[in-house]
This record gives structure tokens, sequence and C-alpha cells, in this order.
């Protein structure tokens, strides 16, 4: 059995990156933090195209608690590893700068940037042991070029760009790829609220993108195929920045 986790699984790019996964053959460890339904939902796709996986839930911006789901994961499982890891629960919380208050700010860094640490530490150790694994962190376009109301979400994605750069160069010897994969605007819950039509002219495929179309960049990345590319940060964004 070769495993892969997802985090943040339930909905969206993850729950896309999820079943794509689960099409390419391995078990799939579906993580989320609340919403129960959603990951049932995910996990109940996954098993109706043949495949199968676990639901984890956990919160990746927490620590400890992360520490324990997959220590737990671990000792029912000693013999396995989890081979994939896609880092890609992500919230937003936009505001001016000078009207964003400090939990708001801490809040996205801790999911989107300290869950890079959390989730990927333990679990790269045994990557390490069987030299083998894929890390793929899901960034965005936010953070390579910045975007205005989201100091916070640019800061932990542009961090989570050069963490990823990082650890590609720390463990590569060990046959281990890290990359990022940076969203423009993709139609998820996480866009609701935005005016699409007006940011669909700045875009010059004139459309937002799906999740599957993620999945498959996700997919690539977590193929043989992919085997030579490590420390990059690929954009997917419709040639919005290009
Ligand atoms: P959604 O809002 O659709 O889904 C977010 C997912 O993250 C849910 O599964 C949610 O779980 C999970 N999650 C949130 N916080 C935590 C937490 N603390 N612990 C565990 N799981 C958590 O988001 P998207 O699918 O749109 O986004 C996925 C990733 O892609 C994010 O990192 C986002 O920043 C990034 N991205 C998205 C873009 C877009 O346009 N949509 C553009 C660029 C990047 P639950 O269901 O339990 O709430």
């Amino acid at each position: 059995m070769q495993y892969a986790l997802v985090t943040g699984g339930s909905r969206g790019i993850g729950r896309a990156v999820a079943l794509k996964l689960a099409q390419m053959g391995y078990f799939v460890l579906i993580n989320y933090q609340s919403n129960d339904e959603a990951a049932e939902e995910t996990l109940q796709h996954i098993r109706e195209a043949g495949s199968d996986g676990e639901l984890m839930k956990f919160d990746v911006s927490n620590h400890d608690e992360t520490e324990q789901a997959l220590q737990q994961w671990q000792a029912a499982h000693p013999d396995d590893y989890i081979e994939v890891l896609v880092n890609n629960a992500g919230i937003r919380k936009d505001n001016l700068l000078v009207w964003m208050n400090p939990d708001d700010f801490e809040h996205v860094l801790r999911t989107n940037l300290f869950s890079f640490y959390n989730v990927t530490r333990p679990l790269v150790a045994s990557m390490i042991r069987k030299k083998n694994g894929r890390v793929i962190n899901i960034a965005s376009l936010s953070g390579m070029t910045g975007l205005p109301g989201q100091c916070n979400y640019s800061a932990a994605k542009g961090g989570l760009i050069a963490a990823t750069k990082a650890l590609a160069k720390e463990i590569g010897k060990k046959n281990i790829t890290v990359n990022a994969v940076a969203p423009g605007f993709i139609q998820t819950d996480m866009v609701d609220g935005l005016d699409a039509e007006a940011l669909k002219k700045q875009i010059p495929l004139n459309r937002f993108g799906s999740p599957q179309e993620v999945a498959e960049l996700v997919g690539f990345l977590a193929s043989p195929a992919a085997s030579y590319i490590t420390g990059e940060c690929i954009s997917i964004n419709g040639g919005l920045y290009t």
C-alpha cells in the first residue's frame, strides 16, 4: 500500500487532489478541520472511483494536535510511511493592513505557513529513512506577487515558497522532491464573495481555473514523470502572472 496525505482534503482543491492521487493508486489520508460531511463526501468519491482512503481530522495550525494525529497513524502502521504529502489546507482573512487585527494576521500565518512545519517535519523523517518521497505545497499567486488586502496571506504563501526551496536543498540527496504550486483564481469556496466578472477580465484565459486543473499538476509532480523537478514553484493561473 502506498500512502498519500492531503491536508484540507474535504473541499475544493484538496478534494480534487485527493481524488487524483487515489486514481493514481494511492491510499489517501484526507485531513480536514471541521467539515465532517464534506470530508465523507470526498471519501465517497474516492471509493466510487474504485480506490480507498481514510479521514484524519486535525487542525494543521495546531502543532501538538497535528503531531499526535500523525504519531497515532504511525503507531497503527509501523511498517508503512506516507510517501506523498500535499500541504494544501489554507484560509484567507483579507483586509488592508491598517485595518487588520492581530488575530487575523496570526491565524492566516498559522494555518498557511506554520502548518507546513507541523505536518512536514514528522513525515519527512520517514521519507528520509525510506529514501523516497514527494512534498507538494499549495502556495498562491499572492505569495509571488503580493496582493493588496492580503499582507497576511501573501506573507504566509511567500514564506511557503521560500521554505519549499530550502527544504528541497536539504533533502534532495535523499531522493525526496519538494515543490510548490501557485494557483491564481480557482473556483472553490475560498473565492466566494469575490467579484468574478471583474477579475476574469484580468485573466488572459478569461476564466477561473478548476480544482481538477490544479489536481492534474499536483498529480504530475507526485508521479515518476516529475522525478527531476525539485525546489520549483509552478504557476497555474490562466496567464494572470507569467
Ligand atoms: P477551500 O476553502 O475550498 O478549502 C479549504 C480546505 O482547508 C478545507 O478542506 C478545510 O477543511 C481545510 N482547512 C482549513 N483550515 C484548516 C486547518 N486549520 N486544519 C485542517 N484543515 C483546514 O480552499 P481551496 O480549495 O480554495 O484552497 C486550497 C489551497 O489552495 C489553500 O492553501 C489556498 O490558500 C490555496 N489557493 C487557493 C486559491 C483559490 O483561488 N481557490 C488560489 C491560490 C491558492 P474544512 O472543510 O474542515 O473546513
